[in-house]
Protein backbone atom coordinates (compact mmCIF):
# COMPACT_ATOMS: atom_id res chain seq x y z
CA UNK A 1 0.00 0.00 0.00
CA UNK A 2 1.30 3.62 -0.86
CA UNK A 3 -0.18 6.05 1.73
CA UNK A 4 -2.25 9.16 0.39
CA UNK A 5 0.09 12.76 1.00
CA UNK A 6 -1.92 15.05 2.85
CA UNK A 7 -0.42 18.33 1.32
CA UNK A 8 -0.26 20.91 4.15
CA UNK A 9 1.12 22.93 1.47
CA UNK A 10 -2.16 23.22 -0.55
CA UNK A 11 -4.67 22.77 2.19
CA UNK A 12 -2.89 25.84 3.90
CA UNK A 13 -3.26 27.58 0.39
CA UNK A 14 -6.71 26.94 -0.06
CA UNK A 15 -7.90 28.19 3.07
CA UNK A 16 -5.60 31.40 2.87
CA UNK A 17 -7.77 32.08 -0.13
CA UNK A 18 -10.55 31.98 1.40
CA UNK A 19 -9.34 34.36 4.14
CA UNK A 20 -7.92 36.53 1.29
CA UNK A 21 -11.57 36.71 0.15
CA UNK A 22 -13.01 37.65 3.64
CA UNK A 23 -10.14 39.88 4.50
CA UNK A 24 -11.01 42.02 1.73
CA UNK A 25 -14.66 41.82 2.29
CA UNK A 26 -13.90 43.51 5.56
CA UNK A 27 -11.95 46.48 4.16
CA UNK A 28 -14.68 47.38 1.31
CA UNK A 29 -17.07 47.44 4.17
CA UNK A 30 -14.32 49.79 6.33
CA UNK A 31 -13.91 51.97 3.72
CA UNK A 32 -14.82 55.62 4.33
CA UNK A 33 -15.48 55.00 7.70
CA UNK A 34 -13.39 57.08 10.10
CA UNK A 35 -12.08 54.92 12.61
CA UNK A 36 -11.94 51.70 10.27
CA UNK A 37 -8.94 49.31 11.52
CA UNK A 38 -8.24 46.50 9.24
CA UNK A 39 -7.02 43.04 10.93
CA UNK A 40 -3.74 43.75 12.44
CA UNK A 41 -1.10 41.22 14.29
CA UNK A 42 1.84 42.69 16.38
CA UNK A 43 4.67 40.53 15.76
CA UNK A 44 7.56 40.79 18.71
CA UNK A 45 10.98 39.32 18.63
CA UNK A 46 13.56 39.19 21.17
CA UNK A 47 17.07 39.12 20.33
CA UNK A 48 18.80 38.38 17.07
CA UNK A 49 18.28 34.09 16.72
CA UNK A 50 18.18 33.38 12.94
CA UNK A 51 15.58 30.23 13.39
CA UNK A 52 13.24 32.86 15.49
CA UNK A 53 13.83 35.77 12.30
CA UNK A 54 12.96 32.86 9.99
CA UNK A 55 9.96 32.23 11.66
CA UNK A 56 8.95 36.19 12.47
CA UNK A 57 9.59 36.92 8.74
CA UNK A 58 7.47 33.90 7.62
CA UNK A 59 4.59 35.21 10.07
CA UNK A 60 4.79 38.77 8.58
CA UNK A 61 5.10 37.72 4.85
CA UNK A 62 1.77 35.46 5.11
CA UNK A 63 -0.47 38.54 6.86
CA UNK A 64 0.71 40.42 3.72
CA UNK A 65 -0.02 37.70 1.78
CA UNK A 66 -3.97 37.81 2.94
CA UNK A 67 -4.11 41.56 3.65
CA UNK A 68 -3.55 41.26 7.38
CA UNK A 69 -1.73 44.68 8.42
CA UNK A 70 1.49 43.21 10.25
CA UNK A 71 3.66 45.41 13.01
CA UNK A 72 6.86 44.10 14.06
CA UNK A 73 8.74 44.84 16.70
CA UNK A 74 12.49 44.04 17.86
CA UNK A 75 14.01 44.29 21.10
CA UNK A 76 17.99 43.51 22.38
CA UNK A 77 18.80 40.11 23.92
CA UNK A 78 19.44 42.14 26.87
CA UNK A 79 15.85 44.23 27.17
CA UNK A 80 14.71 43.62 30.80
CA UNK A 81 10.90 41.39 31.36
CA UNK A 82 10.10 44.65 32.71
CA UNK A 83 10.45 46.22 28.89
CA UNK A 84 8.82 43.99 27.27
CA UNK A 85 6.23 43.88 29.48
CA UNK A 86 5.38 47.68 28.80
CA UNK A 87 5.48 46.79 25.13
CA UNK A 88 2.97 44.05 25.51
CA UNK A 89 0.55 46.43 27.70
CA UNK A 90 0.79 48.94 24.94
CA UNK A 91 -0.05 46.43 22.37
CA UNK A 92 -2.92 46.02 24.61
CA UNK A 93 -4.56 48.97 24.43
CA UNK A 94 -3.64 49.88 20.87
CA UNK A 95 -6.80 49.24 18.83
CA UNK A 96 -5.31 48.87 15.32
CA UNK A 97 -3.52 45.38 17.39
CA UNK A 98 -6.13 42.72 17.17
CA UNK A 99 -3.34 39.78 18.04
CA UNK A 100 -0.21 39.72 19.53
CA UNK A 101 2.46 36.93 19.50
CA UNK A 102 5.43 37.05 21.46
CA UNK A 103 8.39 34.61 19.31
CA UNK A 104 9.67 31.72 21.57
CA UNK A 105 11.88 31.01 22.71
CA UNK A 106 13.01 34.25 25.34
CA UNK A 107 16.23 34.97 26.45
CA UNK A 108 16.74 32.74 29.47
CA UNK A 109 16.68 36.03 31.76
CA UNK A 110 12.91 36.01 31.13
CA UNK A 111 9.60 34.61 32.17
CA UNK A 112 8.07 32.97 29.43
CA UNK A 113 4.98 32.32 31.62
CA UNK A 114 4.99 35.88 32.88
CA UNK A 115 5.20 37.41 29.48
CA UNK A 116 2.62 34.56 28.18
CA UNK A 117 0.33 35.62 31.10
CA UNK A 118 1.17 39.62 30.92
CA UNK A 119 -1.10 39.45 26.63
CA UNK A 120 -4.57 40.32 26.92
CA UNK A 121 -5.81 36.73 26.28
CA UNK A 122 -8.10 38.80 23.44
CA UNK A 123 -5.17 38.70 21.50
CA UNK A 124 -3.37 35.59 22.23
CA UNK A 125 -3.28 34.72 18.77
CA UNK A 126 -0.76 31.48 20.23
CA UNK A 127 -3.70 30.28 22.51
CA UNK A 128 -0.90 30.45 25.27
CA UNK A 129 -2.93 32.24 27.91
CA UNK A 130 -4.01 30.20 30.81
CA UNK A 131 -7.32 31.70 30.27
CA UNK A 132 -7.25 30.87 26.73
CA UNK A 133 -6.19 26.85 27.84
CA UNK A 134 -8.75 27.03 30.66
CA UNK A 135 -11.35 27.55 28.18
CA UNK A 136 -10.24 24.94 25.91
CA UNK A 137 -10.21 22.43 28.72
CA UNK A 138 -13.88 23.32 29.41
CA UNK A 139 -14.71 23.14 25.53
CA UNK A 140 -15.92 26.89 25.54
CA UNK A 141 -14.92 29.55 22.53
CA UNK A 142 -11.48 30.33 22.73
CA UNK A 143 -8.15 31.34 20.83
CA UNK A 144 -6.25 27.61 20.81
CA UNK A 145 -2.80 27.31 19.43
CA UNK A 146 -2.25 27.30 16.02
CA UNK A 147 -0.30 24.00 15.28
CA UNK A 148 -3.34 21.40 16.82
CA UNK A 149 -5.43 23.73 15.02
CA UNK A 150 -3.63 22.84 11.87
CA UNK A 151 -3.90 19.55 12.70
CA UNK A 152 -7.45 18.90 13.10
CA UNK A 153 -7.77 21.46 10.00
CA UNK A 154 -5.87 19.02 8.04
CA UNK A 155 -7.86 16.14 8.93
CA UNK A 156 -11.20 17.84 8.21
CA UNK A 157 -9.91 19.18 4.86
CA UNK A 158 -8.74 16.31 3.86
CA UNK A 159 -12.01 14.64 4.58
CA UNK A 160 -10.96 12.37 7.13
CA UNK A 161 -13.40 11.91 10.25
CA UNK A 162 -12.52 12.13 13.18
CA UNK A 163 -15.38 10.88 15.35
CA UNK A 164 -15.06 7.11 16.91
CA UNK A 165 -11.68 7.11 16.01
CA UNK A 166 -8.64 6.57 18.17
CA UNK A 167 -6.40 8.87 18.02
CA UNK A 168 -2.88 8.35 19.83
CA UNK A 169 -0.98 11.21 20.36
CA UNK A 170 3.01 10.83 20.86
CA UNK A 171 4.32 13.78 23.12
CA UNK A 172 2.27 16.08 25.68
CA UNK A 173 3.63 19.47 25.66
CA UNK A 174 1.56 22.52 26.54
CA UNK A 175 1.89 23.64 23.03
CA UNK A 176 0.99 20.16 20.94
CA UNK A 177 -0.05 17.42 22.86
CA UNK A 178 -2.07 18.25 25.11
CA UNK A 179 -4.22 21.21 23.75
CA UNK A 180 -4.44 18.44 20.43
CA UNK A 181 -5.64 15.71 22.68
CA UNK A 182 -8.42 18.43 23.53
CA UNK A 183 -9.14 19.42 20.35
CA UNK A 184 -9.11 15.88 18.94
CA UNK A 185 -11.97 15.21 22.54
CA UNK A 186 -13.90 17.59 21.32
CA UNK A 187 -14.19 16.16 17.50
CA UNK A 188 -15.60 13.30 19.30
CA UNK A 189 -12.16 10.90 18.86
CA UNK A 190 -10.75 8.42 22.34
CA UNK A 191 -7.97 9.77 22.77
CA UNK A 192 -5.03 8.09 23.95
CA UNK A 193 -1.31 10.43 24.88
CA UNK A 194 1.77 8.45 24.81
CA UNK A 195 4.89 10.21 26.35
CA UNK A 196 8.15 9.50 27.30
CA UNK A 197 7.36 7.12 29.71
CA UNK A 198 4.56 5.67 27.71
CA UNK A 199 5.23 1.77 28.12
CA UNK A 200 4.68 -0.28 25.22
CA UNK A 201 4.45 2.54 22.94
CA UNK A 202 4.32 0.70 19.35
CA UNK A 203 1.69 -1.60 20.80
CA UNK A 204 -0.02 1.39 21.50
CA UNK A 205 0.57 3.27 18.71
CA UNK A 206 -1.03 0.13 16.37
CA UNK A 207 -4.56 0.57 17.97
CA UNK A 208 -4.48 4.20 16.68
CA UNK A 209 -6.73 5.16 13.28
CA UNK A 210 -5.06 8.55 13.63
CA UNK A 211 -1.38 8.41 14.65
CA UNK A 212 -0.18 11.86 15.16
CA UNK A 213 3.33 12.86 16.55
CA UNK A 214 4.71 15.58 18.16
CA UNK A 215 7.94 14.19 19.84
CA UNK A 216 11.33 16.32 18.33
CA UNK A 217 12.92 13.18 16.88
CA UNK A 218 13.78 11.99 13.53
CA UNK A 219 12.19 9.52 12.15
CA UNK A 220 11.52 7.99 15.76
CA UNK A 221 8.08 6.57 14.24
CA UNK A 222 8.71 3.36 11.95
CA UNK A 223 6.72 0.91 10.77
CA UNK A 224 6.61 -0.87 13.88
CA UNK A 225 3.97 1.55 14.85
CA UNK A 226 1.21 1.50 12.46
CA UNK A 227 -1.70 -0.27 11.79
CA UNK A 228 -2.03 -0.98 7.93
CA UNK A 229 -4.39 2.03 7.02
CA UNK A 230 -3.87 4.29 10.07
CA UNK A 231 -3.75 8.19 9.12
CA UNK A 232 -0.14 9.80 10.31
CA UNK A 233 0.00 13.19 11.32
CA UNK A 234 3.51 14.39 11.66
CA UNK A 235 4.06 17.76 13.66
CA UNK A 236 7.94 17.20 14.41
CA UNK A 237 10.32 19.79 12.90
CA UNK A 238 13.80 18.45 13.06
CA UNK A 239 16.76 20.17 11.21
CA UNK A 240 19.52 17.20 10.54
CA UNK A 241 23.36 17.17 10.82
CA UNK A 242 23.27 17.01 6.62
CA UNK A 243 20.92 20.41 6.84
CA UNK A 244 17.67 18.76 6.25
CA UNK A 245 14.28 19.08 7.50
CA UNK A 246 12.77 16.10 8.72
CA UNK A 247 9.79 14.74 10.55
CA UNK A 248 9.53 12.72 13.51
CA UNK A 249 7.86 9.91 11.29
CA UNK A 250 10.23 7.68 9.11
CA UNK A 251 8.03 8.63 5.82
CA UNK A 252 9.67 6.03 3.43
CA UNK A 253 8.54 3.06 5.84
CA UNK A 254 5.21 4.14 6.76
CA UNK A 255 4.25 5.59 4.06
CA UNK A 256 4.25 1.83 2.95
CA UNK A 257 1.11 0.93 4.85
CA UNK A 258 -0.43 3.92 6.19
CA UNK A 259 -3.58 4.87 4.76
CA UNK A 260 -2.13 8.72 4.41
CA UNK A 261 0.63 10.59 5.74
CA UNK A 262 1.62 14.77 5.91
CA UNK A 263 5.27 15.29 4.57
CA UNK A 264 7.74 17.33 6.45
CA UNK A 265 8.03 19.91 5.26
CA UNK A 266 4.87 20.94 3.28
CA UNK A 267 2.31 19.42 5.95
CA UNK A 268 1.26 20.51 9.75
CA UNK A 269 4.21 23.69 9.29
CA UNK A 270 2.55 25.47 6.61
CA UNK A 271 -0.89 25.46 8.79
CA UNK A 272 0.64 26.22 11.44
CA UNK A 273 0.88 29.99 10.15
CA UNK A 274 -2.27 29.83 8.32
CA UNK A 275 -3.67 28.89 11.80
CA UNK A 276 -2.05 32.09 13.43
CA UNK A 277 -4.03 34.11 10.16
CA UNK A 278 -7.11 32.32 11.26
CA UNK A 279 -6.91 33.35 14.60
CA UNK A 280 -5.37 37.03 14.42
CA UNK A 281 -9.29 37.03 11.95
CA UNK A 282 -10.98 35.81 14.85
CA UNK A 283 -9.50 37.65 17.12
CA UNK A 284 -10.49 40.92 14.85
CA UNK A 285 -13.71 40.08 14.72
CA UNK A 286 -14.44 39.43 18.70
CA UNK A 287 -13.02 43.15 19.17
CA UNK A 288 -14.22 44.74 16.51
CA UNK A 289 -17.97 42.79 16.21
CA UNK A 290 -17.52 42.60 12.64
CA UNK A 291 -18.17 39.95 10.34
P1 LIG B 1 8.46 19.07 23.52
O1 LIG B 1 9.92 18.74 23.61
O2 LIG B 1 7.91 20.13 24.38
O3 LIG B 1 7.63 17.72 23.80
C1 LIG B 1 8.01 16.52 23.25
C2 LIG B 1 7.10 15.43 23.75
O4 LIG B 1 7.56 14.20 23.19
C3 LIG B 1 7.14 15.27 25.26
O5 LIG B 1 5.84 15.12 25.77
C4 LIG B 1 7.96 14.02 25.48
O6 LIG B 1 7.57 13.25 26.61
C5 LIG B 1 7.67 13.23 24.22
N1 LIG B 1 8.76 12.31 23.96
C6 LIG B 1 10.07 12.58 23.90
N2 LIG B 1 10.78 11.46 23.70
C7 LIG B 1 9.87 10.45 23.62
C8 LIG B 1 9.98 9.05 23.44
N3 LIG B 1 11.16 8.45 23.31
N4 LIG B 1 8.85 8.32 23.45
C9 LIG B 1 7.65 8.90 23.60
N5 LIG B 1 7.49 10.25 23.78
C10 LIG B 1 8.59 10.99 23.79
O7 LIG B 1 8.19 19.36 21.98
P2 LIG B 1 6.97 20.15 21.25
O8 LIG B 1 5.68 19.53 21.61
O9 LIG B 1 7.14 21.59 21.42
O10 LIG B 1 7.33 19.82 19.74
C11 LIG B 1 7.36 18.48 19.26
C12 LIG B 1 7.87 18.50 17.83
O11 LIG B 1 6.99 19.27 17.03
C13 LIG B 1 9.25 19.14 17.65
O12 LIG B 1 9.92 18.49 16.59
C14 LIG B 1 8.93 20.56 17.23
O13 LIG B 1 9.96 21.16 16.47
C15 LIG B 1 7.71 20.32 16.40
N6 LIG B 1 6.82 21.48 16.29
C16 LIG B 1 6.35 21.75 15.05
C17 LIG B 1 5.49 22.79 14.85
C18 LIG B 1 4.97 23.02 13.48
O14 LIG B 1 4.56 24.12 13.17
N7 LIG B 1 4.94 21.99 12.62
C19 LIG B 1 5.12 23.69 15.94
C20 LIG B 1 5.57 23.25 17.26
C21 LIG B 1 6.42 22.18 17.39
P3 LIG B 1 7.75 13.77 28.13
O15 LIG B 1 6.66 14.77 28.33
O16 LIG B 1 7.59 12.56 28.93
O17 LIG B 1 9.11 14.40 28.19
Amino acid sequence: MTAAIISGKEISAQIRSQMKDEVHQILLAGLGEKHFCPPGLAVIQVGQDPASSIYVNNKKKACDDVGIMSFGYELPADASQEDLIDLIDTLNKDTRVHGILCQLPLPSHMDEFAVVCAIDPKKDVDGFHPVNKGLLSIGRECLVSCTPLGCVALLKNQGISISGKHCVIIGRSNIVGKPLSQLMLAENATVTIAHSRTGNLPEICRQADILIAAIGKAGFVTKDFIKPGAIVIDVGINRCEDGKVRGDVDFLSVSEIAGAITPVPGGVGPMTITMLLQNTLHAYKAITGRQ
